[in-house]
């Protein structure tokens, strides 16, 4: 027999890296995605808070079908136009002076993160290179990346540690204070945990964190690839808290679907980044710059994100009142904007609920610390939000108590 007919049959040859549902969709149109078995679905998931303007958003399938029939790819060695406008845009709009594009979010925060070190370098200081975190952060799933994030479930069985990364309690300004050494070059931290739970700084955490960078000579890094872009009611999440980083990483719903990550920085951050220190082959190509303008054109219409903000505040009004109609169930509503965080009670698994909300026609996200995330397109009126309370009613109403689950166990 050949080693092809001895292996066991295989259900599918794509890597089992993802604990996946088994629906899968045919097509999606605005807050809604449709299952080859022809239900429809409420997405109040955009992926992972990727498709910010829903599904088909009419302006960026016009923006990709019109690029694909001109150009797709042309190589970083050639001035690409609409990289160049999307990044004057970016840079208008941020505390930016200079932006670099990737493909995804961890290839942008390791841009920065390569920026720091080289800063240090630059100026002479190439001692200082190692870069302080948090507990329970994501930075990505790159080697570098899953060290930076520091999580036991990503960096397990992938030793040796990729070195330079120092870890201290999220939300505590002391223990970060206390953690600068002669060799730290910078603070990396996301203004509200995505993966972790939707965890919101405290107050005057970022404050703090710019303060300390500005005290020791560190440069200050925000991982916005998930509050970016606005989920939280403002372009970016930093301008809520009013501190502006020297760096920060994008992506998610800046290419609205399709694959874009960028990497933010002030003139002074980027002082070392000349020719040569960086590239990508993929990054800032025809076909994701013409969506990322296009994202970019409605975030920035009159009004738009102003709505995202009122819409967030109905859903974290709505989520309040659900929490206090099923107390067993949910114990707190977490996040900012469209970003919202159901934490699920005790013995109640925050999958268990997302695979029952799903059942029952509603697309969540699970993340850390038993966390339900709602992360809807930003696009939602008041009747997408009465549609996925009626269902979190719904389904948390018919949660079986504990002793009715032993029973039916039992
Ligand atoms: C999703 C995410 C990343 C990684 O983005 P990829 O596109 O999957 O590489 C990094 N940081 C944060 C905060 C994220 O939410």
């Amino acid at each position: 027999m050949n080693a092809a007919a001895q292996k066991q049959p295989a259900k599918s040859a794509v890597l089992p890296t993802y604990n996946r549902s088994p629906v899968a969709f045919t097509h999606g149109e605005g807050v809604y995605l449709y299952s080859t078995e022809g239900r429809r679905y409420l997405d109040f998931g955009s992926g992972i808070a990727v498709t910010a303007l829903g599904h088909c958003h009419p302006h960026l399938v016009k923006a990709l079908t019109d690029q694909a029939a001109k150009l797709w790819h042309c190589s970083n060695i050639y001035t690409i136009p609409d990289q160049e406008r999307l990044a004057k845009r970016l840079t208008d709009l941020t505390f930016a002076d200079a932006v670099f594009f990737a493909n995804s979010g961890a290839e942008a925060v390791e841009c920065g993160i390569k920026m720091i070190r080289h800063y240090h370098h630059s100026t002479g200081n190439p001692g200082k290179y190692r870069i302080l975190c948090v507990n329970n952060a994501f930075h990505g799933r790159t080697l570098t990346t899953i060290f930076a994030g520091g999580q036991a479930k990503h960096t397990e069985g992938f030793g040796p540690p990729v070195d330079g990364f120092d870890h201290v309690a999220f939300g505590n300004l002391n223990e970060m204070r206390a953690a600068v050494t002669a060799q730290t070059a910078g603070i990396l931290v996301e203004p509200i945990q995505g993966e972790g739970g939707y965890s919101a700084t405290p107050p005057g955490y970022l404050q703090g964190l710019r303060a300390i960078c500005d005290e020791f000579g560190l440069l200050l890094m925000f991982d916005e690839v998930q509050t970016g872009n606005g989920r939280t009611g403002k372009l970016y999440a930093y301008d809520v808290y009013g501190v502006a980083p020297d760096i920060m990483a994008t992506a998610k719903g800046l290419g609205g679907g399709f694959p874009v990550g960028a990497c933010l920085a002030s003139a002074k951050a980027a002082t070392g980044m000349i020719a040569g220190t960086h590239g990508s082959t993929f990054g800032g190509n025809p076909l994701a710059m013409a969506v990322g303008n296009a994202v970019l054109d409605v975030l920035t219409q009159p009004g738009f994100l102003d709505k995202v903000s009122a819409t967030g505040k109905q859903l974290h009004a709505k989520l309040r009142e659900l929490q206090k109609r099923h107390p067993r169930v949910f114990v707190e509503v977490r996040g900012l904007g469209l970003m919202a965080g159901l934490r699920c009670a005790e013995g109640v698994l925050s999958g268990d609920m997302v695979a029952k909300l799903r059942e029952a026609g509603l697309l969540s996200i699970g993340a850390g610390e038993n966390v339900v995330r709602l992360a809807p397109p930003l696009i939602i009126d008041d009747s997408h939000i009465a549609e996925a309370i009626a269902i979190l009613d719904k389904v948390a109403a018919a949660w079986p108590l504990p002793a009715e689950k032993a029973r039916a166990a039992g």
